[in-house]
């Protein structure tokens, strides 16, 4: 038990020392980018290394982008916020990544849902996180649904997948830092989901079976 105690502990460190680096590369990376299309701009033909510049910045990008981009972590506010606008806005945010997968999303809301207490941004984080890892699921498309439910007082958001699944054995090693399968993938999606559904006291439970799909729900309290 300690053992455990003790990684969960050195996770959430590295989890909330993360989320703060990745905040503060942001403006920096902003203004590279800037600059390194103005150098293109300025020169007839580009410089022999812009495409790699230009590719390794979006990399930083991406990886950052798995992290709370737009809260500023140690300078967090919760309050009561509806569900239903945050995963209308996280699916418009997704669009292109499903139509490049050929998936559609597909919601159903109970009627009456009750507002939970969040960060806003961080909770949409979760959401954006889990639906890319959804559609990512799905190399040859389909449906990706995500619903909302009421079950006494929990609020559940159910991203359900019918893609590659996981096997039973990979199952632990999700949430932990750098766990991936994907040739480009940063493994630090969902640890960051996990870390962010904890502090509000809530929990994310996993089914999947390999070869037909995955079911990732995410639980919330209502105050
Ligand atoms: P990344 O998406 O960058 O790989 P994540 O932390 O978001 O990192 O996910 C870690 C791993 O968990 C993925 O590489 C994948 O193997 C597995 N995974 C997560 N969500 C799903 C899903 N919906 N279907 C199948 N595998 C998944
Ligand atoms: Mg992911």
């Amino acid at each position: 038990a300690e053992e455990m105690l003790r990684k969960s502990e050195m996770l959430s460190i590295i989890g909330q020392l993360a989320a703060g680096v990745a905040h503060e590369i942001r403006n920096p990376l902003t203004s590279l980018k800037g600059f390194l299309h103005l150098l293109q701009s300025r020169y007839e033909d580009k410089p022999k290394y812009y495409d790699i510049m230009l590719s390794e910045l979006n990399r930083i990008e991406h990886i950052v982008s798995e992290f709370l981009v737009l809260a500023k972590p140690h300078n967090v506010v919760f309050n009561l916020h509806d569900i239903r606008p945050m995963l209308e806005q996280i699916i418009l945010l997704a669009e292109t990544h499903a139509i490049m997968h050929d998936v559609q999303i597909v919601t159903k809301y109970d009627a009456d849902l009750p507002p939970v207490r969040c960060e806003e941004n961080q909770l949409k984080q979760v959401f954006l996180n889990l639906l890319k890892n959804a559609i990512e699921a799905m190399p040859d498309g389909g449906e990706v649904h995500v619903e909302v439910e009421r079950e006494d007082n929990v609020v559940v958001v159910r991203f359900r997948d019918h893609g590659c699944g996981i096997p039973e054995d990979r199952l632990p090693k999700l949430g932990e830092p750098f766990f991936t399968t994907k040739e480009k993938g940063t493994g630090l999606g969902l640890m960051v989901s996990y870390k962010i559904i904890n502090s509000l006291g809530g929990k994310i439970t996993v089914k999947s079976k390999e070869r037909e799909g995955s079911t990732f729900e995410v639980r919330l309290p209502v105050v």
